[in-house]
């Protein structure tokens, strides 16, 4: 065996940390977005706004979009288009960013927060219906890192129920499931292009939905109650009586920055989608680790992070997570372990919500695998070459094979 870097050894994977650099920038975006500065027409049902709405809708199997300033305000727009308020109770999953967690906040409704499953690490179904209660009035399962809940089962409870289905996707640019696609499954599907995701524009965020009543009504929730018809400053017929409204425009310039992403979004997905299937193929046989599942029903799966479990039963007594990432740390990866250490949503950095404002279920498989199991790598890792990706799989078999049992 050979010997492990941290003990003095030959580093596996003696390249910079950083090597692709994220977010790409490209010379056709450049240019788009100084002919944006010259015409300054800049918002307001400006041209590329309206055109990536119209096709990043398009990409994800999508009727309509609607381009908003960020990922968590298009949560919170998600459930106020549907009177979500004080009384009312939305399950969301122990482990996601707080956004999920505090979109319903924003609008005195309860977040009730419930477990994952071990191997997707998304919302476990079975833990959405258990939650339920005449209170429930929506459901946010997140697609995590770049795996997918399991739709089929949560759309036929919430379905039984009578509840909203609100799909974050600010992990699944990209990701195709059967003949549909992340974010036109449920109700509402809602994405980030905040700087450090998949497709970043420094701050955005799109509702998309099939429906187009649903469609007018977050249009106009955005739009500060304009139709989209409507040119500024001219009058409009008011909307509805029960919809507040907000400014949550977008600017052209994102939408450009975003545009230069969409063009090559199918092309760096399936890159990511074949290099993590080769590692998942290498680390079959190695005991001791495993790759995060991709969701049932996935056939192309975008990824925000590539994510790992270790498996302790199948290690040294008394190996610790730490002492993995140390070692894998000293052979060349970067590596890290999700939002803080894995924990749960409500015990996360920011979040300042007093315990009678949310409730928590039994989330015992969230505190184990996230907690304490999970790895997590940036998606550049997913855009190496066979040789670097290859070098990757070698330096994981080389320091599982030094804690095997
Ligand atoms: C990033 C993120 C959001 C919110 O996005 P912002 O654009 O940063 O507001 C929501 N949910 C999840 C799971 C995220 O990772």
């Amino acid at each position: 065996m050979s010997k492990l870097a941290i003990n003095g050894g030959e580093k596996v994977f003696d390249k910079e940390a950083d090597i692709i650099g994220w977010p790409p920038k490209y010379d056709d975006t450049e240019k788009l977005l100084c002919e944006i500065y010259r015409s300054a027409k800049w918002s307001f049902n400006g041209k590329y706004e309206r055109l990536f709405d119209e096709k990043f809708a398009a990409y994800q199997k999508a009727k309509y979009g609607v381009f908003m300033v960020n990922g968590t305000v298009t949560l919170e727009s998600a459930l106020a288009v549907f009177n979500i308020g004080p009384g009312d109770e939305v399950i969301v999953p122990a482990y996601t960013w707080i956004a999920t967690g505090m979109a319903p906040l924003y609008l005195g409704a309860t977040p009730v927060i419930v477990d994952i499953e071990p191997d997707t690490l998304c919302m476990s179904p079975e833990a959405f219906e258990a939650a339920i209660t005449p209170r429930t009035k929506a459901v946010i399962p997140v697609h995590l890192y770049g795996s997918m809940a399991d739709m089929d089962k949560i759309c036929a409870i919430a379905k039984k129920n009578n509840i909203r289905v609100i799909e974050d996707c600010a992990h699944a640019h990209g990701t195709m499931w059967k003949d549909k696609a992340a974010g036109s499954i449920g109700d509402i599907g809602s994405f980030s292009f905040q700087e450090s995701k998949t497709m970043p524009c420094g701050e955005g965020g799109i509702c998309l939905t099939n429906d187009e009543k649903i469609f007018e009504r977050l249009d106009r929730l955005a739009h500060i109650g304009y139709p989209r018809e409507v040119k500024q400053g001219c009058k409009a017929e008011p909307p509805p009586m029960d919809l507040l409204c907000r400014n949550y425009r977008a600017t052209d310039f994102q939408a450009a920055i975003l545009l230069g992403h969409l063009k090559r979004l199918e092309e760096q997905t399936l890159l990511r989608d074949k290099n993590a299937k080769y590692i998942t193929k290498r680390l079959k046989s190695v005991p001791g680790i495993s790759v995060q599942k991709p969701g049932k029903n996935v056939t192309v799966q975008g990824f925000y992070v590539f994510a790992l479990l270790l498996h302790f039963e199948e290690l040294k007594e008394g190996t610790t997570r730490a002492e993995i990432i140390k070692a894998l740390n000293a052979e060349g990866l970067a590596i890290g372990t999700g939002w803080g250490a894995g924990e749960p949503v409500f015990e996360q950095n920011l979040w300042n919500i007093p315990s009678d404002k949310y409730r928590v279920e039994d989330i015992r498989v969230t505190r184990e695998y996230c907690g304490k199991r999970m790895i997590t790598t940036s998606l550049t890792w997913l855009m190496l070459s066979e040789e670097d990706t290859s070098l990757i799989c070698d330096a994981i078999e080389k320091v599982m094979a030094a804690y095997r049992k």
